[in-house]
């Protein structure tokens, strides 16, 4: 059996727990330096692409040159509904902004 050394992706630091189980049945690691930002992690972050940053910015990208959502989705590998939940987000982000400009 082939030991593969785990390390923190956040602070690369090798003082790590498991962590029991994700949905999917990955093994979950915690990390035990008090310095790293994140607590928790798996070794293959998010299998759905939906939910990666990178992606997700490309949506918000595609929408404002003019993509559907349905191109959007198809170009990116994600859902409609994943399209549209992240512009609406983004939206409400725009209009909390604007508003606390207007109150000023
Ligand atoms: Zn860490």
């Amino acid at each position: 059996m082939a030991i593969i050394p785990v390390r923190c992706p956040h602070c690369h630091g090798c003082d790590l727990s498991k962590f029991g189980k994700t949905r999917t049945g990955k093994q979950r690691y915690a990390c035990n330096n008090r310095e790293c930002p994140y607590h928790t992690f798996t070794l293959e972050p998010h299998a759905y692409p939906g939910r990666r940053q990178e992606v997700k910015a490309q949506i918000v990208d595609m929408a404002v040159n003019g993509s559907g959502i349905r191109d959007t989705a198809r170009v990116l590998g994600v859902s409609t509904s994943t399209v549209i939940h992240e512009l609406k987000k983004r939206r409400k982000t725009r209009e909390r902004e604007s508003s606390s400009v207007s109150n000023a």
